[in-house]
């Protein structure tokens, strides 16, 4: 109990934080601060994400994202299930293409020369910059928009521009055992009342995954609602 009320609160948090911070989490102001040799604010979050997620997996999608926050309100009235799976790989379509145009543009830039982790923003803050508002609105409208429309989590299943990092970085840590925060499962334990997977906000199987033993699964957010959800606490 106590751990879900802290995990909704620091969702919260950083949902109320969104304005201030969501230039730091921008697709499109990395390309422009490659185009001008600067690593900004959402080329260090970025970074950050993918080498944290060697250690830490999607810790940060379950606890921190303001997306993620989002992603539980819209759940609330949308609770429907998307496809996973194959559907899941999705969001590399737009994500490969678009680390390449990141790369093209910083070589013909001739590379970065300079750091601005307060890069296009006002005193570090997003929403005071020129015409911000707009974006945060086109934002909010995505996420909710594909949420509402496709069903639970479905941008963070098929069109974040931010999982692929951790998706990426969860799969190295995991061949690589560096992961700090796992999920492991006793199937010895487990009755099969299929309460973690009704409580999954990424709808995985995760019954299934328990009766297999193995709980890797790279669309896992570790929110850890199916810790919390077992009546006999066959997961852990
Ligand atoms: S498997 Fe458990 S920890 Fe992972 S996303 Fe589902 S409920 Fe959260
Ligand atoms: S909630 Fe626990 S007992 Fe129920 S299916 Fe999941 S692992 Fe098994």
């Amino acid at each position: 109990m106590r751990r879900r009320t802290v995990r909704r609160i620091a969702l919260y948090v950083s949902l109320a934080l969104f304005p201030v911070t969501f230039y730091y989490l921008s697709p499109y102001l990395i390309i422009l601060g490659a185009s001008e040799g600067i690593v900004n604010g959402s080329f260090l979050v970025f970074s950050s994400m993918l080498i944290s997620s060697l250690f830490l997996g999607r810790l940060w999608c379950g606890w921190v994202c303001p997306g993620s926050a989002l992603g539980e309100i819209c759940s609330r009235a949308r609770g429907k299930s998307v496809r996973i799976g194959r559907w899941d790989l999705l969001k590399f379509l737009v994500w490969i293409p678009w680390i390449a145009l990141i790369a093209i543009i910083a070589v013909r830039a001739g590379g970065y020369s300079r750091v601005d982790p307060f890069y296009e923003t006002v005193y570090g803050i997003s929403i005071l910059a020129p015409g911000a508002i707009f974006v945060l609105f086109g934002v909010l409208l995505l996420i909710s928009g594909s949420d509402l429309l496709i069903g639970r989590r479905a941008f963070c299943h098929y069109l974040c521009w931010m999982a692929p990092f951790m998706v990426i970085g969860g799969w190295f840590g995991s061949r690589a055992r560096t992961h700090l925060v796992k999920l492991k499962a006793d199937p010895d334990r487990c009755i099969h009342c299929g309460a973690c997977t009704r409580n999954c906000p990424m709808s995985l199987d995760v019954e299934g995954m328990v009766a297999r033993g193995d709980m890797r699964n790279s669309e896992c957010i570790l929110c850890m609602s199916c810790v919390d959800a077992c009546p006999v606490k066959a997961i852990r």
